[in-house]
């Protein structure tokens, strides 16, 4: 079993899912350094934040950038594999080079997509240039 797979599910442990119950854990892969967030609950549900986010958040608060970003790994204990919902597709757009390896993982399954394969014709900077 892949180890960053194995790593990333360890911190389902840390995810605060009082309503839904429902874990997710995610990591941020640069060539140096594992950068790893959990989803984050909240009683006005739409103040909720995804793990997506949360590694993202914490990945680029610690300095990284884009280019510096080689993979992404998302783990559940759901039964069928998770996909990142719109927002944090987006997000991954601003955030990850569009050819990075996302790696999507449940306790049966893994599949590697990327961040184009998971947000094609997405709007991003260069829809703001005149
Ligand atoms: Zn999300």
């Amino acid at each position: 079993m892949n180890s960053l797979i194995e790593k990333t599910r360890a911190y389902l442990k840390n995810a605060y899912v009082p309503y839904s119950n429902f874990k997710v854990a995610a990591c941020v892969k640069t060539k140096d350094k594992e950068y790893f967030g959990a989803n984050i609950e909240n009683a006005s549900y739409g103040l909720s934040n995804c793990a997506e986010r949360s590694a993202l958040f914490y990945a680029y608060s610690q300095g990284v950038r884009k280019e510096d970003i080689e993979e992404m790994v998302i783990v559940t204990m759901a039964k069928q594999l998770t996909y990142p919902c719109g927002a944090c597709r987006q997000v991954m757009v601003e955030l990850v080079p569009r050819n990075a390896k996302v790696t999507l993982a449940n306790e049966h399954e893994i599949r590697e997509t990327t961040v184009e394969e998971l947000i094609p014709f997405a709007f991003d900077s260069s829809d703001l240039d005149e």
